[in-house]
C-alpha cells in the first residue's frame, strides 16, 4: 500500500533535479504547509523544506482550537474574528477527520458573568451567520453540573454555553503535506534550508542539508517564501552581504504552556473556558484524544529554543486558576505532559518587548527587495487565508505567475471523512477514510499503547508501519510525538514505547535507529515530564 509518491527515496531524486521550481518554502509549519498546498492546488510547481519534521515547531504546540478568537471580539477585532469564523468552517468541511466542532462553557459565579459574557457570545454566534457550529444557550448551574461534571459547585449560577472548533494540530500539519504531494508538491522533511541562492541581488533559490546523509542540494527557484516561524528572522538573515548588518527582527516570541492531566479532571466532551482569571488571563480546560489539556500562558521569551522549558510561574498559574474552576484540583504530581509553544507575533518596529499581548496577533507578509518573501504571525485557524494572502502578493510583484484564488477553499484534505470528537481518545477514526488502508497492515489489532482510561483506542502497531509508509515519519519522535500525540498525551507511556518503534523504524525503513537518536528521545520525555 505505500504510495511510492511519499517515499523518502523518491522525494531525494526530485530534488536532485536539475530545474527551476515556481516557488521554494523554507519551513513545515501551518504556514508553510498552507503556502505549499495552495501553490500546487493552482498548478504551480512547489518545493518545501523542513528542517525537522512537520509541525515540530509551534504548530505541534497549539490549544488546538479553531476559532474566531471570542477575546478578540472582546477587543473589537471584528475582520479578524470574522475571517476566522469563515476559515474554522472551512477546516472543518476540508478536514473533518482531524477537526470537529467542541462546545464551550462558561462558568459564572458572579451575578454579571452571565449577562456580560451571553451577550458578547450571542454576537460571536451573530458573526458566524450561517456558518455557526451551535446555538449560543444559557444553561441553568444543574444542567451545566450535567454537561460538565467536572467544574466546581460551589457558589455556581449557571453558564453560558457556546460552540469553536478542535483539531488535531500535528496531524492536520501530516495531511497537509501529503496533500500537497498528492497535487505534485514535493514536501520533505529533516532537510535544512542552510543558504540562499543570490544572482545580482535577487533571491533565486536555496541551498538544503538532508539531515540523514549530509547530502547538499542547490534548488532554483523563481520566488523563495520564509515561512519559518518564529525563526524567520535567521532566514532573513541569510539574504545579505556577507559584510552587511542582519535585518531588524521581525518577530517577537511569546511562549505558551499546557498541561495536561486526566480525563478525570473533565470528565465528558465539553471543554471550560474562563475568560477572565482573577489576574484577567484567559484559562481553558479542554477535553482532547482521551485527557484533559490545560492552559495557556502568554509570557515574552527572547531565545528561541527549540524545546523551550515552561517558567515556574506558568506552571503555577495554570493549576491554582484551574483548582479554582475545577471540582477536584489537578496537582503537579497529576501532570503527564507538560508542553510549550513559540508564538511568531509580528514586532512593531519601536516596541521594546515587553507586553506580548499587545503585539499583534494578525499575519504580516513582507517583500525584501531581493524578492526573499516573508510571512510570519497569524494563527493555526486562518493558514488557509493567510496563504491565499502570501500568494496573491507574490503574483502582484511578478514572483509567480497569475493563477486564479480559491483553489483550496473546498478541497478536502487526504482522508477527509465524517470523524468524531476530538475529546475522544485516538483510534483508527482519526484517519477518515484512509482506516481500511490502516487496518490492512500488519499489527492492526496488536495494541502498543492503550488509552488508560477507556481501554479504547490507542496506538496500534499498524498505526506506526502507517506513519513510517505513508505519513513520512523518519524519527522516533516524529512517530511518538506528531503522528501519534502519545509524547503530548502522556510523556512517560511514550518513554515506554521508545524500543519497539525503533524496531519497527528500522524494519520498515531499513535504516538504523542508532544510541544517539534512542537517548535523544528519552531525554526529550524526561523534559515533557519535568515541571520546574
Ligand atoms: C501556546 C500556543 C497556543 C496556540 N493555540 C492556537 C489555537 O488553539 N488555535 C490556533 O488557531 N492557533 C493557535 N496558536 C497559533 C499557531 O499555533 C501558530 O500561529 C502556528 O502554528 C504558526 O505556524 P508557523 O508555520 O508559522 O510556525 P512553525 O509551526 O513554528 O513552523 C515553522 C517551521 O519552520 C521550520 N524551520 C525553521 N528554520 C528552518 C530552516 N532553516 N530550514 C527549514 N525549516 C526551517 C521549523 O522547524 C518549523 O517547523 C497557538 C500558538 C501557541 C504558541
Amino acid at each position: 500500500m505505500t504510495p511510492p509518491l511519499w517515499a523518502r527515496a523518491a522525494l531525494l531524486a526530485r530534488l536532485r533535479e536539475a530545474r527551476e521550481w515556481d516557488l521554494a518554502v523554507v519551513g513545515g509549519g501551518a504556514t508553510g504547509l498552507g503556502v505549499a498546498l495552495d501553490a500546487a492546488a493552482r498548478g504551480l510547481a512547489v518545493v518545501l523544506l523542513e528542517r525537522g519534521d512537520y509541525a515540530q515547531g509551534t504548530s505541534s504546540r497549539a490549544t488546538k482550537l479553531v476559532h474566531g478568537g471570542v477575546r478578540y471580539l472582546a477587543q473589537g477585532d471584528v475582520p479578524l474574528v470574522r475571517e476566522a469564523l469563515h476559515e474554522r468552517a472551512t477546516l472543518l468541511a476540508n478536514a473533518p477527520h482531524v477537526a470537529q466542532p467542541l462546545a464551550f462553557i462558561v462558568p459564572g459565579y458572579r451575578l454579571w458573568e452571565l449577562p456580560f459574557y451571553g451577550a458578547g457570545l450571542k454576537a460571536y454566534d451573530l458573526l458566524a451567520g450561517s456558518r455557526g457550529l451551535g446555538p449560543t444557550e444559557l444553561l441553568g448551574a444543574r444542567r451545566t453540573c450535567e454537561l460538565l461534571p467536572g467544574v466546581r459547585r460551589q457558589g455556581l449560577l449557571g453558564a453560558i454555553r457556546y460552540w469553536d472548533g478542535q483539531f488535531d494540530d500535528a496531524r492536520l500539519a501530516v495531511l497537509l503535506a501529503r496533500t500537497a504531494v498528492s497535487r505534485g508538491a514535493l514536501a520533505l522533511n529533516h532537510c535544512a534550508v542552510e543558504g540562499l541562492l543570490r544572482e545580482q541581488g535577487r533571491v533565486c533559490g536555496l541551498r538544503a542539508r538532508d539531515a540523514e546523509t549530509g547530502e547538499v542540494f542547490e534548488v532554483r527557484a523563481r520566488c523563495v517564501v520564509n515561512a519559518a516561524g518564529v525563526w524567520v528572522d535567521a532566514v532573513r538573515g541569510l539574504d545579505r552581504d556577507r559584510d552587511a548588518p542582519p535585518p531588524p527582527p521581525m518577530v517577537a516570541p511569546s511562549q505558551g504552556v499546557h498541561l495536561v492531566v486526566d480525563r478525570g479532571f473533565l470528565p465528558g466532551l465539553h471543554a471550560l473556558l474562563v475568560p477572565k482569571t482573577h489576574d484577567g488571563r484567559v484559562l481553558f480546560a479542554v477535553p482532547w484524544l482521551g485527557k484533559t489539556v490545560l492552559g495557556t500562558t502568554d509570557t515574552p521569551r527572547h531565545d528561541l529554543d527549540p524545546e523551550p522549558s515552561p517558567f515556574p510561574d506558568e506552571v503555577g498559574f495554570i493549576l491554582s486558576e484551574s483548582a479554582r474552576y475545577l471540582a477536584r484540583a489537578p496537582t503537579r504530581a497529576d501532570v503527564r505532559s507538560v508542553w510549550v509553544g513559540l508564538r511568531p507575533l509580528v514586532k512593531p518596529a519601536d516596541d521594546d518587548g515587553g507586553d506580548t499581548k499587545a503585539l499583534s496577533r494578525e499575519h504580516v507578509v513582507s517583500v525584501a527587495r531581493s524578492g526573499l518573501v516573508t510571512v510570519t504571525g497569524g494563527k493555526w485557524t486562518t493558514y488557509r487565508a493567510m496563504a491565499e494572502d502570501v500568494l496573491e502578493r507574490c503574483m502582484a510583484r511578478g514572483l509567480l505567475p497569475r493563477r486564479p484564488p480559491g483553489a483550496t477553499a473546498h478541497l478536502p484534505l487526504i482522508g477527509a471523512a465524517p470523524g468524531r470528537p476530538l475529546g475522544e481518545p485516538p483510534g483508527e477514526h482519526l484517519y477518515g477514510s484512509e482506516a481500511q488502508a490502516l487496518r490492512a497492515l500488519p499489527g492492526a489489532d496488536r495494541w502498543l499503547w492503550r488509552d488508560p482510561e477507556s481501554g479504547r483506542g490507542g496506538l496500534s502497531e499498524a498505526m506506526v508501519r502507517f506513519a513510517l509508509r505513508a505519513e513520512m515519519a523518519r524519527r522516533i519522535d516524529d512517530v511518538l510525538a506528531r503522528r501519534s500525540r502519545l509524547l503530548f498525551l502522556d510523556a512517560a507511556a511514550a518513554a515506554a514505547l521508545a524500543e519497539p518503534v525503533a524496531a519497527l523504524i528500522e524494519q520498515e525503513t531499513g535504516r538504523s535507529v542508532d544510541a544517539a537518536e534512542r537517548a535523544e528521545f528519552a531525554a526529550l520525555t524526561l523534559h515533557y515530564r519535568s515541571l520546574p
